[in-house]
């Protein structure tokens, strides 16, 4: 895709067109790619069957290319135009300045429109519509922000289409999709409404967090929804204060 951006080249227009050499081309371009890492984990040929396929695996390269293919109609004015793209920015909510950091994926643009989309692709389970009702995730939302933010300073007038989770896995059940964050998460065509309220809890938890408010948390099945994918779970002492707290029940009497 950053050789398709570097060429000038519109993505959907080739694939409409040229799905075969486009697959052929991005092969070569993960075989590169594929090479430095296998020499860093002598295990990465398997890695390389998913991502390229052979005679028993279906490429998921190939099986990406399908489905951007059946997106054609609704995405042909879009160009993918930002890759990785890092963005630094700083926000004031209700007294309170937030410095946000992000990486995106993907950025696709639609300058007939003057619209963009937001692409985050996911090898693993995207959060649920119920983890964003919940506030427990903000990643896309906050990802629109900084988008719009930035396009604003560059151009005018650039509107919020969607944001979308592309997931991308060897799973044969389920382990391709394409989840729009306005249709399938949010089910309304509000975006803006729940970008302020994301902008509002998040200042809301760092106000609570300077108060020292910060108790071990109440949602049901925290465990798999939000520990799961924490990078602190070594140190983090939950299971234990929970074991602790389990045994301090008083016996009811029989
Ligand atoms: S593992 Fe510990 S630190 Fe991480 S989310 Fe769970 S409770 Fe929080």
């Amino acid at each position: 895709m950053n050789k398709l951006k570097s060429e000038n080249r519109n993505f959907y227009e080739e694939l409409k067109t040229n799905k075969e050499s486009l697959s052929k081309e991005l092969k070569v371009i993960a075989s590169d790619i594929i090479r430095i890492y296998e020499r860093l984990n002598p295990f990465f040929f398997l890695t390389e069957e998913i991502i390229l396929g052979s005679e028993k695996v279906p490429s998921l390269l190939d099986k990406f290319l399908e489905l951007e293919f059946a997106q054609i109609d609704l995405n042909q004015d879009y160009i993918p135009s930002e890759f990785e793209l890092s963005i630094n920015e700083k926000l004031n909510v209700d007294d309170l300045e937030l410095k946000l950091t992000g990486k995106i994926d993907r950025v696709d643009i639609n300058s007939i429109n003057s619209t963009f989309k937001v692409i985050d692709y996911k090898t693993g389970e995207p959060p649920s519509k119920k983890d964003y009702e919940d506030k427990l995730s903000f990643q896309l939302p906050l990802y629109l922000i900084l988008v719009k933010n930035y396009l604003s300073e560059r151009f005018q007038g650039f509107q919020i289409d969607d944001a979308e989770f592309i997931k991308l896995s060897p799973k044969k059940r389920d382990g391709l999709k394409r989840i729009s964050f306005r249709n399938d998460i949010l089910k309304s065509s509000d975006i803006e409404f729940e970008l302020k309220s994301t902008l509002k809890a998040i200042a809301e938890l760092i106000n609570h967090i300077r108060k020292g408010k910060f108790n071990l948390t109440t949602i049901e099945r925290f465990e798999s929804r939000i520990c799961r994918k924490c990078g602190y779970q070594n140190i983090c002492r939950i299971d234990f204060i929970k074991k602790e707290a389990t045994n301090s029940e008083p016996i009811s009497e029989q």
